[in-house]
């Protein structure tokens, strides 16, 4: 069967039988699924040849780049030395107990105990009902109000979802529970008031976490949950201002403050943490993705003294974990994975040249272009805010799918980037090179003026 048989072939077995994550089935099969068949380095290969820059690294995830001999190596060998076991029942294999070692090495100060789940999600159900453990040991049951984010992502547990601050997650799932509220985020392209500052919004939205806490009251609020930078609600860059005032307030409250590193962790912002690039001293950190590159599925949660001490010392159970929580191969490939990003500098490789060129690169090309509203960047992140009049941060009528329509001419164009709204979403692999970076802009440039030509959009 050539390239093309191949392809069809197993789009049509996929949309027979595969229920994807975030879809519409039935649209889903009338477009026909992109079938991704290898990778290497930050390329990834559709089954019937096409080439595509992974300007996304997967998830947000695949930080050393796709096809690491050395990765591949160290799961064949942990899979035949010991392929399985759990860490319930008193036992641990020796790779989850490395690793959380490790982890207590790269992590803030002070954050020295793990728990290991398979997902980001599963963290963030973790970090729920650890904050409700630890608030029931001290012996404040009452304490147990979550705030976090509006177009936070945390997953999809009934817990994580219920943290998540997008509707469109909430309403077919008769989510969020109760307990869980959503404050705005400090978001200038999309929220500011006219003649709003960065600063402005960013104080703003600092003062809205105390009106909540104030409106619930101290004594009922628990944790505030939130990303260093929100990615998947569109790569919202907080102002310097607000990760001080937002810990400030936290402290005078009494209520925990987690960091959901899942995307920022792993050297995203150009440090090993989101937490370190802003200043934030977080009690619980959740982190999954970057862990392992992506190669396996693992996920943690780490916590600060405060916390992390009482689960250690509480007289009740902590009735909680999975069959794969630190699953050995999983841990091993994430030890591995640490040791590459660490000879490499790729933690923080984004703080340095490269992500100084990836910033003028994305600022240069696109700053006059008449469809981008706004170039946000930090660390190897960015977001390209397809706009209908840039002075007024105007958006397009969603009708006409202007983020989707860039989206699918960028595919065609050999880029993933991801559209959120319409905004461009990009996350590359940390090895990205200049030449790389080149490729992507000239290849996003392109996608935005077939976009502009195809909607009629003279600018
Ligand atoms: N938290 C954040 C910040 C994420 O971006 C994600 C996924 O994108 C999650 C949690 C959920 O992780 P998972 O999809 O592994 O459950």
């Amino acid at each position: 069967m050539d390239l093309q048989g191949a392809m069809q072939r197993w789009q049509e077995l996929d949309a027979e039988h595969h229920l994807h994550p975030f879809t519409t089935h039935h649209e889903l099969a009338g477009r026909g699924t992109r079938v991704i068949e290898r990778g290497e380095g930050c390329y990834v290969w559709e089954a019937d040849g096409h080439k595509l820059l992974d300007g996304m690294a997967g998830l947000w995830c695949v930080q050393v780049g796709y096809g690491r001999e050395r990765l591949a190596r160290i799961a064949y060998e942990q899979l035949k030395k010991l392929s399985y076991y759990n860490n319930f029942f008193q036992c641990a294999s020796v790779p989850t107990i490395e690793l959380s070692a490790k982890l207590a090495e790269i992590l803030p100060a002070g954050m020295k105990r793990v728990f290991f789940a398979s997902s980001g999600s599963e963290a963030n159900d973790t970090v729920i009902k650890s904050v409700w453990y630890y608030w029931n040991l001290m012996g404040k049951p009452e304490k147990k109000q979550f705030i976090s984010r509006k177009l936070g992502y945390h997953g999809v547990g009934v817990g994580s979802a219920s943290l998540t601050g997008m509707s469109f997650m909430h309403g077919m799932f008769d989510l969020p529970l109760p307990r869980f509220h959503h404050i705005m985020n400090p978001y200038w392209w999309g929220e500011a008031e006219d003649g709003e500052t960065e600063e402005q919004i960013g104080q703003r939205a600092a003062q809205a976490l105390e009106d909540k806490i104030l409106e619930l009251g101290p004594e009922n609020v628990a944790a505030f949950v939130a990303e260093p930078i929100q990615g998947a609600g569109g790569v919202i860059i907080p102002p310097d201002n607000y990760w001080p005032a937002v810990q400030a307030i936290c402290r005078k409250y009494d209520v925990l403050l987690v960091a959901d590193e899942v995307i920022c962790g792993f050297g995203r912002t150009g440090a090993w943490w989101g937490s370190e690039t802003y200043g934030i001293q977080p009690d619980i950190l959740a982190m999954a993705k970057g862990l392992s590159s992506g190669y396996v599925p693992i996920s943690a949660v780490a916590f600060g003294p405060r916390v992390g001490d009482a689960i250690f010392a509480g007289e009740k159970e902590y009735a909680h974990g999975v069959t794969y929580a630190g699953h050995p191969v999983a841990a091993a490939v994430s030890l591995e994975n640490i040791r590459i990003m660490e000879e490499e500098g790729l933690a923080t490789r984004a703080a340095g040249p490269i992500g100084t060129y990836w910033r003028d690169v994305l600022e240069q090309t696109f700053k006059d272009h008449p469809m981008v509203g706004q170039v946000r960047t930090k660390g190897l992140l960015a977001c390209l805010e397809l706009s209908e009049d840039r002075a007024k941060r105007k958006r397009f009528d969603e009708q006409r799918e202007v983020g989707s329509t860039c989206r699918n001419f960028s595919v065609r164009n050999g880029l993933v980037m991801r559209a959120v709204r319409d905004g461009m979403i990009l996350s590359p692999p940390l090895i990205i090179t200049e030449a790389q970076i080149d490729e992507i802009a000239a290849k996003a440039k392109k996608s935005i003026d077939q976009t502009m030509a195809a909607i009629g959009f003279k600018g």
